[in-house]
This record gives C-alpha cells, structure tokens and sequence, in this order.
C-alpha cells in the first residue's frame, strides 16, 4: 500500500504539479506595483484573457495567483520593478517612464531590460514646483544658486543642467511638497497629474520638464525563453490600448 505524498502542494510556483506536469508551461511573472498601475493594468491583462483572482487591497500576499495556473503577478514597490524585470525576478513587469530614468541612470543603463510598449497608463507630468512667494524666473535669471529636492534626481540633474541653472540637490524619497514649505528646498521635482496636491500644499507649477507614462518592460532572457507567449501578451496589450483610447 502507498502513502499519499502531497509533493504537488509543497511544490515551488514555478515547478511541476499534478498530473499535467510533462506538458505544462513555465511560469510567466508579471511585476506590478499596487495602486494605479495595478488597476490601470488589469484592463489590459483582461484582454489577454487574464483575470487577477485576489485583490491585493484585501490580502497580505505578494504573489498573486490568476486565472491562468502558469501566470503570477508579484506585488513590489514601483521603484523596484526594473529591478526584478532585468535581474529574472519577474519575466514583465509594468514601470512608469520616471521610474525607467532613475533606475537606468543608477544602473549604467539597466542592460537586459527591453521596453516594447508604452502602455499609455498612469499618465502624469515631471514638474517643477516652487512656494507662491519664491520668484523662480528672477531666480533664473540671477544666476542663482536654487536648492531643489527630489526623488527624480537623474530627471532634474538634466534638466537643470540643459538650462544652465546651478541647482543644489536634495535627495527625498517621499512627500516631496514637504521640503519648500519648511525652507528645506526652493523648489521641488515631482509628479503632478491634477495639481491638487500642490494646491493643497499652496505650491505653484512652474515649469513641466516631461510627461510620464507607464510601460511595458522584459527580460530580455524571458523574452527569447518565452518568445511566443511574451509576444501575444504583447500583441494582446496594445490591441487593448488602441480599443480603449
Ligand atoms: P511608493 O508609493 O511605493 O513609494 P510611488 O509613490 O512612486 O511609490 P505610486 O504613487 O503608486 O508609487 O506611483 C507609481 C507610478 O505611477 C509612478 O512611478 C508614476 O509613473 C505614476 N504616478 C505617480 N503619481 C502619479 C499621478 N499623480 N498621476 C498619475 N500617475 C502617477
Ligand atoms: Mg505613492
């Protein structure tokens, strides 16, 4: 007589199970942040016939399970997406352009990450904001010296450089409106999308350096491993993008 073994339940997410095992496919790991890239994704992932089937609201897990037995998404914070995608901790993963700039900027270009699609979602703008009673065009024009603080060091470090302006700047990770309204910074770098945080905080937009979008970003190992699946995901994405736009 033989024991029931439960090696099926026990088995990595990625390993056989079942009876299936010979024929089944390789996991396929989507990385994806939570808040608006996860519910702007969902659309997309529906088009390609994959549903989510928990909430990330509602549990405390980091892997997702879907619909589909050989497809996974990860819940990571949004700065670390490009660093699953191109390190084989994700196969995909969905990161926004600011994020895309900083990471390759401290990563000497993030080579193995390929991005095949600007998915057009949780679009925004890179700004600079300044307090209502700081003249940043006379500080411009003086030649000053403006204290700027920013999580998008890489993004501001250029565009103050293209302009010529000598900046001094201050590295933040969150909560950015924070550093003019206590004489941390004179201006700030940071994402604005309706302006009403910046409003909120009686800060004034003055000048916006680029518009934000999220893509689609690969592993490029992923990408020839798990060819044919990554490109009808891919197909099935931008096919969601031109109905819904
Ligand atoms: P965390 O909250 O984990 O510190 P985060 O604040 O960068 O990270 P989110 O606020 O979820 O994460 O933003 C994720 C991405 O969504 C950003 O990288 C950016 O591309 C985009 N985004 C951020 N703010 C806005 C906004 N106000 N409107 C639209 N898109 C935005
Ligand atoms: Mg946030």
């Amino acid at each position: 007589m033989t024991t029931p073994t439960f090696a099926s339940l026990s088995a990595p997410a990625g390993g056989a199970a079942g009876s299936g095992a010979a024929e089944r496919r390789p996991m396929l790991t989507l990385a994806l942040s939570k808040g608006r890239i996860f519910e702007e994704t969902l659309p997309l992932l529906a088009a390609a016939g994959i549903v989510v089937t928990e909430d990330p609201e509602k549990t405390r897990k980091l892997i997702l399970a879907t619909n589909q037995p050989d497809v996974r998404v990860v819940l990571v914070r949004a700065t670390d997406v490009p660093t699953y995608v191109q390190h084989g901790g994700a196969d995909l993963g969905v990161a926004g352009k600011d994020v895309l700039i900083e990471h390759a900027a401290e990563n000497e270009g993030a080579g193995g990450l390929y991005q095949p699609l600007d998915l057009q979602i949780a679009k925004c703008r890179m700004s600079v904001a300044v307090r209502a009673d700081f003249d940043y065009e006379a500080a411009v024009k003086q030649g000053s010296r403006i204290r700027v603080a920013t999580k998008y060091v890489a993004v501001a470090r250029q565009h103050f450089a293209d302009k010529g302006v000598h900046v001094d700047l201050i590295k933040l990770y969150g909560s950015m409106e924070l550093a003019p309204l206590t004489g941390l910074a004179d201006a700030i770098v940071d994402l604005v999308s309706t302006g009403s945080t910046l409003k909120a905080n009686k800060l004034v937009e003055v000048e916006r350096i680029m518009e934000i979008s999220s893509r689609l970003v690969v592993n490029q190992a992923a990408l020839k491993l798990k060819r044919e699946r990554i490109r009808t995901l891919i197909a099935a994405f931008a096919g969601a993008m031109n109905t819904t736009s």
